[in-house]
């Protein structure tokens, strides 16, 4: 079989002499959406910065059969991985359109640059409407698809999601997921999803890891996950 996409093998990783991840194996098809379950401190969002070399690692993380550990996050971004880390982190005192051109710095092609911008005003028409609004005053949702845009910006193959849905209104939550379904659908980007909203994770995801103390405890399809009786206890209660 040909290797996946993004290949995590044995990763251990560290803060200091705190070892947070224990050996966790994960992977992530071409095309597929992957989500990343687990409690609050098991370690997802330190997966995700283990993915972008902004933590201590050992072990293995390939991208494409490239191996992305002890390279430095500029490196492995210029790889084609888009971080959105969680809390969004746009640049308040920047307009929305500054926003997304910052996200294209590893990229010369002005057309292209100018091209990407339109097509991302289309799948998020709010943020054509606030175009040269500052971002630091739009609402967490609308902040939220900016930082999911901007990464979107840099062109990637993968795009690593750190709590989408944080802090917002169900009904935003789920215009982010369907602009998200989309996204992957026609641009065919890949996607790993760290997120506490399980069911609603599970529904847009191919496939679910739970993660428990920096390991892997669960993982399979989005069904096989919902379908087990721990998991279902313990996330999505009932
Ligand atoms: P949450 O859902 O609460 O964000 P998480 O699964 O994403 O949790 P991590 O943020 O990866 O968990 O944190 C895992 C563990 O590592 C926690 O115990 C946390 O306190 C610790 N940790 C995280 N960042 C640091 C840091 N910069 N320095 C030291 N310890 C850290």
């Amino acid at each position: 079989m040909a290797e996946a996409l993004l290949q995590l093998s044995d990763v251990h990783a560290a803060y200091g002499e705190v070892e947070v991840l224990r050996g966790l194996d994960l992977e992530v098809g071409e095309g597929e959406v992957v989500v990343l379950l687990g409690a609050n401190g098991a370690g997802k969002t330190t997966t995700l910065r283990a993915i972008c070399g902004m933590v201590g690692t050992r072990g293995s993380v390939r991208l494409a059969g490239q191996e992305l550990v002890g390279r430095p996050t500029e490196w492995v971004i210029r790889q084609g991985i888009a971080h959105v880390p969680q809390g969004r982190g746009v640049f308040g005192s920047l307009s929305v359109e500054e926003n997304l051109r910052v996200g294209a710095w590893n990229r010369r092609d002005t057309a292209g640059i100018q091209a990407d911008i339109e097509r991302w005003y289309g799948v998020f028409p709010r943020l054509a409407e606030r175009r040269t609004q500052l971002a630091g005053g739009m609402s967490g949702g609308e902040q939220q698809m900016l930082a999911v845009a901007r990464g979107l910006m840099g062109r990637p193959r993968l795009l690593l999601l750190d709590e989408p849905s944080l802090g917002l209104a169900q009904i935003i939550t789920r215009e982010l997921f369907r602009q998200l379904e989309q996204i992957n659908r026609e641009e065919s980007v890949s996607m790993l999803i760290v997120e506490q909203n399980a069911e609603l994770a599970l529904s847009f995801a191919g496939r679910g890891y739970v993660l428990e103390s920096g390991s892997i405890v669960l993982g399979g399809t989005a069904d096989e996950v919902r379908g087990n009786e721990d998991m279902r206890r313990a996330y999505l209660g009932y």
